[in-house]
């Protein structure tokens, strides 16, 4: 069969094949291509930080961003490209050059007079079961002087449905470290609510797919529901991916604390985020 390529798998064991067809090459030879280029940035100063509003849904102004990660000369998705590093073992050394640029990049603000309440970095599974995480991220924090309260780590809800590896006790240190903790893509996963009540979270991030589905007609009740749970949980709801004025109504109607979506803003390069310090975000779009 001309479209089928026979390769001699490697750990398949000595008299096995393994069959791939060419689209499965294809995605090999991506992802190998995927991890040359992150192994370049590491080596060539080749990521940036992109930084979102986070917009305070009463007061108008931002209360601050989530930090997306970018490379300067690829045009590849963080979607894409945080797998292969994960996959390839690179997100320890890409992990800690994020935490190190954005809690610095917040220090700077701090010392210029930028005073922003938070940055959100997130991090993915592997990188928080990494036996010293909690120690790194101290580390940093000292060294950059930033007090911890002002950085948000952002985990998945997958994170904390896996009950291995002691997750909630390595998010109980974080806790006691002083940082914030954001639950990301929130109403992906499939589990019950109750960990919410034992999960020691600061805020949930409802993620866009949610809030596509749940933010029309009819649908409303269950997204108001979500902020109701919780607020009765002392926890904050930042609504994410929102791109419409409806949804914002919705939203604001429902109680939700924070919006961050391309309705309000895009991610935004440190001189562009300077330049919406003092804005309204509310107040300029006649809200
Ligand atoms: P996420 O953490 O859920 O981040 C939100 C994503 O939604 C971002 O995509 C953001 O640009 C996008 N977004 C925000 N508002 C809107 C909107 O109104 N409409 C649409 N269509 N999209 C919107 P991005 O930057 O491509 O990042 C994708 C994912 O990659 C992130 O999802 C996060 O899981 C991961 N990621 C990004 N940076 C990092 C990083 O530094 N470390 C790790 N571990 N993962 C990262
Ligand atoms: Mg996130
Ligand atoms: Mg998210
Ligand atoms: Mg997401």
């Amino acid at each position: 069969n001309a479209d089928t390529a026979m390769y001699k798998a490697k750990d398949a064991g000595k008299n096995k094949y393994v069959f791939f067809n060419h689209e499965m090459a294809a995605q090999l030879k991506n992802k190998i291509d995927v991890e040359n280029i992150l192994r370049e940035a590491l080596r060539e100063d080749g990521f940036t930080l992109m930084y979102q509003p986070q917009v305070n849904i009463k007061t108008g102004y931002v209360d601050g961003f989530e930090a997306l990660l970018r490379l300067k000369n690829y045009n590849v998705s963080p979607a894409v490209f945080i797998p292969v590093a994960e996959e390839t073992g690179l997100i320890k050394e890409i992990g800690k050059w994020v935490i190190r640029e954005a809690v610095s990049q917040m220090a700077r603000w701090k010392a210029q007079g930028f005073d922003f309440k938070r940055i959100g970095i997130n991090v993915s599974p592997k990188q928080l079961k990494e036996e010293n995480f909690t120690a790194i991220l101290q580390e940093i924090l000292l060294e950059e002087n930033l007090p911890p309260e002002y950085l948000e780590i952002e985990i998945t809800e997958s994170v904390v449905l896996d009950k291995t590896n002691d997750t909630i006790a390595i998010i109980e240190n974080l806790k006691r470290l002083g940082v914030q903790i954001a639950l990301d893509d929130f109403g992906t996963g499939y589990s019950s609510l109750s960990y919410l009540t034992f999960i020691p979270v600061d805020k949930i991030k409802l993620d866009k797919s949610l809030n596509d589905k749940f933010l029309g007609d009819g649908k409303v009740k269950v997204i108001d529901s979500l902020i109701a749970l919780a607020h009765s949980l002392n926890l904050k709801v930042t609504a994410e991916g929102i791109e419409g004025m409806e949804q914002y109504k919705k939203l604001q109607k429902g109680g939700c604390d924070f919006i961050q979506g391309y309705f309000f803003s895009r991610p935004l390069t440190v001189q562009e985020t300077e330049n919406i310090y003092n804005k309204n975000f509310l107040q300029d779009m006649g809200l």
